[in-house]
Parts: structure tokens; C-alpha cells; sequence
């Protein structure tokens, strides 16, 4: 999504919406755990080595 995109979906839908949908963006799909926005990697599950 551009930045245009996302101040368009925040117009249009709401700053709540919007933060909603970016944190489900950095959800880990084995455990709902927050995934690092750097490298993907789950905080919980798959933690650095
Ligand atoms: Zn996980």
C-alpha cells in the first residue's frame, strides 16, 4: 500500500480500522505473536538466535 493508499483507507475508513489492519500485518500466522517489521521473524515463536 502506498502512503496515498493509507490516507485514502484512513479517510475512508477510520484511523482505528487502519491500525487494526497494519498490526494484523505483523501478526504471526502460527501463534497471532507480533512478527519484527524488519525481518518477519515471530518475537515469540521464532525468536533471534
Ligand atoms: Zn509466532
Amino acid at each position: 500500500m502506498s502512503m496515498i493508499e493509507n490516507l485514502e483507507f484512513i479517510r475512508d475508513n477510520g484511523i482505528d480500522k487502519f491500525l487494526r489492519q497494519q498490526t494484523k500485518k505483523y501478526e504471526c500466522p502460527t501463534c497471532g505473536g507480533v512478527v519484527c517489521v524488519h525481518n518477519g521473524r515471530c518475537y515469540e515463536c521464532a525468536p533471534m538466535a
